[in-house]
């Protein structure tokens, strides 16, 4: 009869083995694609920057000519580029699988936001970027590991001095909100710049790794493409979750939910 043949349709606790065995499997097999699909994507990336650090080097080799100090920067770039992709690349691996451990301990938000403002400071200024940070309450406590958060939020900042215009404005804003649709409060950070912005169809793809809006492209010394999914990965490790709006020639506007 059909359970024999389909066991997970048996009404008793073998059906219901069946069929947790078999959401394993398929759990296994979506990990395992995962996986691939990050080898593949790694040694698309890895490629481009090899190439040039090879074909410059070979050429050098070859001819005997001495390497430009233009050249020398340019090759530095790329293998800066290299190892800060190496870095990205460990560090979402592990976020995927799951390796992380949390440690989290109760930390005032407010103080994590002026930790990053500090660190992007410099960044800001060299654009001459306004950075301004409000804080509706003078303690948001939330219970994070604080160097996961440091770097989400790292992330999220230093693409908003990135696609902002010198002159430009960036806001941080935190807050505890009460969302109609969850029993208990969430604290919100809102990072806005007055930045490029990013083009409708590319919304939905941003926190995928390696996804790039075509602006970027001129991004100083390129981006890893790895900065948002790393971010989204540590934000959601903590139950909380990510949100973009975004307009081309306006700016943009990262929130961020952590439960309290
Ligand atoms: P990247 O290393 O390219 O910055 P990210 O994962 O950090 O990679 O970001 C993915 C893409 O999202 C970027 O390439 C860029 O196109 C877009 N993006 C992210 N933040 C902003 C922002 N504040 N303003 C405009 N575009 C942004």
């Amino acid at each position: 009869d059909a359970a024999a043949i389909f066991p997970e349709q048996r009404k008793d606790e073998f059906g219901a083995i069946a069929k947790a065995l078999r959401e394993m499997n398929d759990s296994l097999a979506a990990a395992e694609r995962t996986r691939k699909q990050l080898m593949s994507d790694v040694a698309h990336e890895l490629k481009t920057p090899l190439m040039i650090i090879q074909g410059e080097l070979e050429l050098a080799h070859e001819t005997g000519a001495p390497l430009s100090p233009a050249k020398q920067a340019s090759l530095l770039d790329e293998v800066l580029r290299l190892s800060r992709l190496v870095h990205d690349v460990l560090d979402l691996s592990r976020l995927e699988a799951g390796m992380m451990e949390l440690h989290p301990r109760t930390e005032n938000l407010v103080v994590l936001l002026e930790d990053v403002t500090a660190k992007t400071r410099f960044m800001a200024e060299d654009k001459h970027i306004q950075l301004s940070v409000h804080a509706e309450e003078e303690n948001i406590p939330v219970s994070v590991e604080k160097s996961r958060i440091l770097q989400a939020l790292y992330n999220i900042l230093s693409n908003a001095i990135y696609y902002t215009n010198p002159g430009g404005q960036i806001r941080l804003h935190a807050e505890t909100v009460h969302l109609p649709d969850r029993q208990q409060p969430y604290a919100c950070i809102r990072v806005e710049d007055n930045g490029v912005g990013i083009p409708e169809a590319d919304l939905p793809h941003i926190f995928n790794r390696f996804y790039r809006a075509d602006h970027s492209r001129a991004r100083p010394s390129g981006g890893t493409g790895l900065g948002l999914a790393i971010a989204q990965q540590n934000i959601v490790a903590h139950q909380g979750w990510i949100e973009v709006e975004s307009e081309v020639g306006r700016g943009s506007v990262f929130k961020v939910y952590l439960p309290m």
